[in-house]
């Protein structure tokens, strides 16, 4: 079966996700665009493509089996909220939604119509790399996990689009669900340090030193620097009790030349993680075909939004903030079932 996937937002990475469920994987197939740019819609989409003049047109469209939603955060909600009304499955790329209460609205629609639709697009968890050191920590060989040292660099962000919140409320997210992700544990807390600031962001606030306390002690250190010029630079290395396991750098080509010896860097996202969104889909394609979703939910998305609101708070009052989160509903506490 060809899942009829319908795509909304045609910006930077819906182009990219369109590209992917075209051209690169199987068992799907886009059949319906829009964005708020209808050229930009009728430009992105692929032969045979419907482009609608709303999500929520889109969303109710018989043609339509699934969903994947690419605009920008403040809309997510509406439109998250319209694929469960509708009982479609639906890929949401993050941030879930931009507030807890919206956090909390699209968690009890969920919970109401009584199986997961919502795939959240932290896809950290499906690169290869994340998956391998995972698996070491939770085979148990080197003790309890006590620290985890993350790294966030991009090289630049677009100037005056990119504000100041944005390495707490749009960044952090992806080190937030990773770490929850890797240490199977929640954040309780979180605090942040302000360095010395970049002159390569202007007026950003750049970089920041975020620490994220977990309910079971361990303690995650996070450095973003949205400026750094040098590249996209992922780092990540878990100190356990009785040893140390760390990502690879990545991409692993070593080049010699006449300057010495060095290690390419990506450019940006898309070339890092291009493996793990592509897996990320086959996941997605997989259960939505079903009728349901799999991977980081609704409550890793309510998760990593807490964490934004709290580092924000953060900066402001320079203390650690609580993250206080709900009960977790028995929904997300066991993925799914899928067919073989
Ligand atoms: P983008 O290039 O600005 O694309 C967003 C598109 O959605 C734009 O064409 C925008 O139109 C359109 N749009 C905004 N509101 C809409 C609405 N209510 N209905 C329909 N279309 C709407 O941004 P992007 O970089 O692709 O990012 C999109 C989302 O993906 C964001 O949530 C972002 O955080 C996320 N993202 C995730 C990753 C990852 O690694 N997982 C990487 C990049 C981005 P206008 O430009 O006219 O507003």
């Amino acid at each position: 079966m060809t899942l009829a996937v319908g795509v909304i937002g045609t910006g930077m990475i819906g182009q990219d996700h369109i590209r992917r469920l075209t051209q690169v994987l199987s068992g799907a197939r886009v059949v319906a665009v829009t964005d708020i740019d209808r050229d930009r819609a009728a430009a992105a989409a692929p032969e045979g493509a419907k482009v609608f003049d709303t999500p929520q047109a889109l969303v109710r469209s018989d043609t339509v089996e699934a969903v994947v939603i690419c605009s920008w955060g403040p809309a997510h909600e509406e439109q998250l909220l319209d694929c469960i009304a509708a009982g479609k499955p639906v890929f949401c790329e993050k941030p879930l939604v931009t507030s807890e209460a919206a956090a909390l609205r699209v968690m009890e629609a969920e919970v109401a119509f009584g199986h997961r639709l919502v795939q959240v697009g932290f896809m950290r968890r499906f690169d290869a790399d994340y998956r391998r050191l995972k698996a070491v920590i939770d085979g148990g060989t080197l003790g309890a996990p006590l620290m985890y040292h993350s790294v966030h660099r991009n090289a630049s962000v677009p100037e005056g689009l990119y504000t100041s919140d944005m390495p707490l409320n749009d960044t952090l997210v992806h080190d937030a669900d990773i770490s929850r992700w890797l240490l199977s544990d929640e954040i309780t807390g979180v605090e942040v340090r302000l360095p010395r600031r970049s002159r390569q962001g202007g007026e950003l606030r750049d970089p920041h030193i975020v620490l994220l306390h977990m309910a079971g002690g361990a303690v995650v250190d996070v450095e973003i620097s949205v400026n750094i010029a040098y590249g996209y630079d992922i780092r990540g290395e878990v100190s356990c009790e009785t040893g140390v396991a760390a990502l690879p750098n990545r991409p692993a080509t070593v080049i010699s030349d006449m300057h010495g010896i060095r290690q390419a860097i990506p450019a940006d996202w898309r070339e890092r993680f291009i493996e793990a969104y592509d897996q990320e889909f086959r996941e997605w394609i997989a259960a939505a075909g079903q009728g349901t979703a799999t991977g980081p939910s609704t409550w890793d998305g309510y998760a990593a939004t807490l964490v934004a609101d709290a580092a924000l708070r953060a900066v402001s009052s320079g203390n650690l903030e609580v993250v206080g989160m709900r009960e977790k509903p028995d929904l997300y506490s066991q993925q799914p079932r899928l067919a073989a």
